[in-house]
């Protein structure tokens, strides 16, 4: 019986040839092999492979000359604490890089063929964020094994490649000036509502509190989505449906009366916009949250919103692996958005880049 403090490891699959094994190159392992000292090393004497070996000897030998020559199937007894578990499992959680060998970065594909664009983007963005956090993740986990860089290096340069290919995509799908529009429409203040002060009060729910609950739901419905200030507007007539209920009688003039109102903020969140379309653009620095995962897929994420998540693949000009944060360069009002989310970690706001 194993203890339950052994981990039985299959050195033979983690290992391969290439990993450079740094300060474990000395670890003595002890092996098995057919005493006509060919075939591979073993873990156990009890290997089905060496069922046709006449006999069967033991010997210890340093990892480094062991790997290349170890048996697939065999698993070795490790002590749970010994450092190199930790190791194995780092190097099996950097191995499917591998599959990023070859990479080459393609021009962006345009995805407004699709017909449904808002799945396009949610696929595609699901798409960039998990190859981005496989990035990211690969960095952190490396970062502890300083001798693995010159394996790991070239699969991070080329999975960096597919992640940056997958970002352009996702911008592909994204309109610039509905990002600005939306950190405009975010950025007004509520306008007053007072009571009898709008055409709004009258038959069914009246007045003021319905339109507080509509604006409110416009703003954060334009503020969180990639569908701009339309979105908003289905958000707010949502509102008064759901106010009247059933009851039909004064629901037309006051959804006439909100449309009127919604053109008024859409006007205001545009006029802002054009002030800043030309205007020089701020550089900040943010810290990517990694994709959270739970049991299933459906229930990852990243915490950010689609605005947030669609202004980090417009707007970004550089990006830090190994420290985990990208540098955008935004308009004006994107920044003050983003400087005001609670899901982004770290916002840092640089220098302005004029003319730019
Ligand atoms: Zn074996």
């Amino acid at each position: 019986m194993l203890s339950p403090e052994m981990r039985r490891l299959r050195l033979g699959q983690i290992f391969a040839a290439d990993v450079p094994l740094g300060v474990f190159q000395e670890l003595p392992l002890s092996c098995f092999r057919s005493s006509s000292g060919l075939g591979r090393l073993h873990g156990g004497a009890d290997c089905a492979q060496l069922r046709s070996a006449s006999a069967v000897h033991r010997l210890e030998l340093p990892l480094l000359l062991a790997v290349g020559e170890l048996c697939t199937h065999c698993a070795w007894p490790v002590p749970g604490e010994h450092l190199l578990v930790a190791f194995a499992e780092a190097v099996s959680s950097l191995t499917p890089l591998r599959a990023w060998a070859g990479f080459q970065p393609r021009p962006v594909t345009e995805g407004s063929g699709r017909a449904d664009p808002r799945a396009a983007r949610e696929g595609q963005c699901r798409r960039w964020w998990r190859l981005q956090t496989q990035l990211l993740e690969s960095h952190t986990v490396a970062a502890a094994y300083p001798w693995l860089a010159s394996w790991v290096e070239p699969m991070q340069v080329t999975l960096a490649g597919a992640v940056d290919c997958a970002r352009r995509d996702m911008a592909s799908l994204l309109d610039e000036v509905v990002l600005l529009d939306v950190a405009c429409a975010a950025a007004l203040s509520a306008p007053e509502f007072g009571e009898g002060g709008s055409a709004l009060v009258g038959p069914g729910p009246s007045g003021s509190w319905l339109m507080q609950e509509a604006w409110a739901c416009w703003q954060q419905e334009c503020a969180t989505g990639w569908d701009g200030l339309e979105a908003g507007r289905s958000a707010a007539t949502a509102v008064v449906y759901e106010a009247f209920g059933s009851r039909r009688r004064g629901r037309a003039e006051v959804l006439e009366a909100l449309d009127r109102l919604v053109d008024d903020w859409d006007a205001q969140a545009r006029a802002l916009a054009a002030q800043h379309a030309a205007a020089p653009r701020r550089s900040l620095t943010v810290d990517l949250p990694p994709l959270v995962r739970t049991h299933n897929e459906e229930g990852e994420g990243d915490g950010l919103t689609g605005w947030e998540a669609g202004v980090l693949a417009v707007y970004q000009v550089a990006v830090h692996w190994s420290a985990g944060s990208i540098d955008l360069l935004v308009p004006g009002p994107v920044a003050d958005q983003l400087l005001r989310s609670s899901s982004l970690a770290s916002v840092v706001e640089g220098r302005d880049h004029p003319g730019s």
